[in-house]
This record gives structure tokens, C-alpha cells and sequence, in this order.
């Protein structure tokens, strides 16, 4: 059989952000009261927040980890609403020079929120102004090259670092200590999802029964940005094939021909553990290896695919690669025993 090429950009389930997610902006929750599940981050954020508010300072730097799609950008705009401050955001590739680093800290208003999305792909020598930045609101700049090279050193004003990223284990630890306040985002439970959803669709205008958000929020990978997406679509097939409102039956129905199965795999998912299990005998293969066999970036893979099959219990990450469990086998409807029985295993 043919395996079809998707790319990450036309993957309907990718927690990665596409060009079709820029409604997400008006579904964005504005305040912690909003945010919905996480609750423990939730309630640590507010007690630091309030402290922060009631000692008239900026907030402790924060760094929030975790794949893609699960709230990290929301949150860091809701931190800058709930201090009242305004916020700046940026990414680590965009901050190419330590000038440009230093072009924003120097403009940025007193107690702002630097938001600063995969911050672990800024490079080393933006990374080494960062640090005297976020500990003594300082800026060491060096001027000129060489025996005559300066440092000038700038104040700046007070500001509260937000970094996100995708694997806490890429970020270096200097700058990983100079956080005052870690946050790991797990997947989000179905109940939560749930709850986006109906939240989502109450925005947009869509009708969804109870059952309907159910089966959507079941199959979205735990990620608020695919419950959306997957909304999103469900709904054009409510509209065309029934009367616009989706319940059970329509969910599943839009969810089938968007071929996003039961636990939320599509066929890209299906392919990645396919490949394994029948051109690596389930593993332990390499995540190159890995890569090259399906034509997709590792860092793709790693972020957008594997987390939520190792998740689910689909994929195991070992020392010497990555391995399909037996519900992986069971999934594909493949036989694992017969398999551990010819000791190919
Ligand atoms: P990340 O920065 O982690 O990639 P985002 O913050 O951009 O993820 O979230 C993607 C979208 O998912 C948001 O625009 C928002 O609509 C939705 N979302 C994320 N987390 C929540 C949440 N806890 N409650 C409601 N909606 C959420």
C-alpha cells in the first residue's frame, strides 16, 4: 500500500501551530480563572502572582514546559493580565544577535512580561546576556573586538522572563536555575478537554450535545489546540451532512472521515508505528533511523508525535531506541505473541 506523505502542517491532529489556528487568538482564555484544568499550576501561579502584586514587584521569572498546544503561550498572557502589565512576546530563533536580545530589554516598559517561546533554540552567546539580565536587571554589553573590547554595563528596568519550551532536558542548566518558578504541562484528562471544548464551540456559535464534546475531546491527544482544530471540523461536517448541531453520532461520523481513530491517531501515527513494528521488528530502532524511514524531522517526531504515543502506552522510549509495545501490535491489529514466539523479539 501506498504510504501517503502528510506533513506536519496538514496533520489535523499536529499540536503544532498552522496557519488555520489563528482563531485560537479570540478562543484564548484571558484570565487564570479561565484557564481550564491544571489546577495545582493554576494555584501556585495566583499565590506568586498576588505575592508579587502586593510587594509592588515584578514576578519571578517562569518557565513553562511541555508539547506543543497545551497552553504554554495562553498562560503567559494571562500572567501579564493578571499582573496588569503589558507583555512582549518573541521566540528564541527570532532573537538572532545579543543586540537584538538587548534592543528589547531596553524598550520593554518596567514589570512588562517577556514572553519567550522555545527558548531553548537561543544561542549561546544571547543566552550569556540573558543571565545577568534576568538576575540584576543588568546588560553587559561588550563593544569593540579584541585588546581594546569594553564592557558597558546598562540597568534595566524590571521585567518578569516567561520562557517556554518543549523538553525541559534541551534547556541549558544556567539558565534553567535562573527561574524562580518551573512549570511541567502534562496532557489534559478527557473531563478537561470537555470542558474546552464546550467552552470553544459556546465562542464560535457551534452546537454540541454533552456526547458529542465528548467523543471530540476522547480523540484530541490531551491538547486543547487539536479539541479546537478537531471542532472546527467536526462542525463543516455537521453543517453539510446534518443539521448543524453535533452530537454523538456526528461526532463520531466527521471523526471516522477525518480518519482520527478512537484514540486519536491518524494515519501519520499509524505509519510511524507500522514502520517500526515491520522494518524494525518493533525495535529498539533509533529515532534517525526513526526520521529517515518516514521522511520527517526528528525534532518533529519527537515533539509532535511521540510524546502522546508514549502517553497512551503505544511507544517506549529506551536506551537503545524506541520500541512498539504490545498494545501498539493489538492497536494495528497485529499479533505481538506470534511475533515473541518466532523470537524475532
Ligand atoms: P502552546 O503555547 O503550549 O503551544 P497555546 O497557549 O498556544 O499552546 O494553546 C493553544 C490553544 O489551546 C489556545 O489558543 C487556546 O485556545 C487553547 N487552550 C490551551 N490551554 C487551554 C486551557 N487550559 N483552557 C482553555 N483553552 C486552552
Amino acid at each position: 500500500m501506498a504510504e501517503s506523505q502528510m506533513t506536519t502542517e496538514e496533520r489535523l491532529v499536529s499540536p503544532e501551530f498552522n496557519k488555520e489556528d489563528v482563531i485560537e487568538y479570540s478562543l484564548r482564555p484571558r484570565r487564570l480563572s479561565e484557564f481550564i484544568g491544571h489546577a495545582k499550576i493554576k494555584e501556585s501561579l495566583s499565590v506568586f502572582i498576588q505575592a508579587a502584586k502586593m510587594r509592588g514587584e515584578a514576578l519571578d521569572h517562569v518557565l513553562l514546559y511541555g508539547p506543543p498546544g497545551l497552553g504554554k503561550t495562553t498562560l503567559a498572557y494571562i500572567v501579564a493580565n493578571e499582573m496588569d502589565v503589558p507583555i512582549r512576546s518573541t521566540s528564541g530563533p527570532a532573537i538572532e544577535r545579543p543586540g537584538d536580545l538587548a534592543a528589547i530589554l531596553t524598550n520593554i516598559e518596567p514589570d512588562s512580561v517577556l514572553f519567550i517561546d522555545e527558548i531553548h533554540r537561543l544561542n549561546r552567546a544571547v543566552e550569556e546576556i540573558l543571565y545577568p539580565a534576568m538576575e540584576d536587571y543588568q546588560l553587559d554589553l561588550i563593544i569593540g573586538k579584541g585588546p581594546s573590547a569594553r564592557t558597558l554595563k546598562l540597568d534595566l528596568p524590571r521585567f518578569t522572563l516567561v520562557g517556554a519550551t518543549t523538553r525541559t532536558g534541551l534547556i541549558t542548566s544556567p539558565l534553567r536555575t535562573r527561574f524562580g518558578i518551573v512549570h511541567n504541562f502534562d496532557f489534559y484528562n478527557v473531563d478537561h478537554l470537555k470542558t474546552i471544548v464546550i467552552r470553544s464551540a459556546a465562542i464560535m456559535g457551534i452546537g454540541i450535545t454533552d456526547e458529542g464534546a465528548y467523543e471530540i475531546a476522547g480523540r484530541s491527544r490531551g491538547t486543547p489546540r487539536i479539541a479546537n482544530r478537531v471542532l472546527r471540523r467536526v462542525r463543516d461536517f455537521a453543517e453539510v451532512k446534518a443539521d448543524g448541531i453535533i452530537d454523538k453520532n456526528v461526532a463520531v461520523d466527521g471523526l471516522s472521515m477525518l480518519e482520527i481513530d478512537e484514540n486519536g491517531l491518524d494515519e501519520a501515527d499509524r505509519r510511524l508505528l507500522r514502520i517500526i513494528i515491520e522494518k524494525f521488528d518493533g525495535g529498539p530502532v533509533g529515532i534517525e533511523t526513526i526520521a529517515a524511514a518516514i521522511g520527517e524531522e526528528r525534532d518533529t517526531i519527537e515533539d509532535a508525535q511521540e510524546p502522546y504515543l508514549i502517553q497512551i502506552g503505544f511507544l517506549n522510549r529506551t536506551p537503545r531506541g524506541r520500541v512498539a509495545t504490545r498494545l501498539a501490535y493489538e492497536h494495528l491489529g497485529r499479533s505481538f505473541m506470534a511475533k515473541n514466539q518466532t523470537g524475532l523479539f
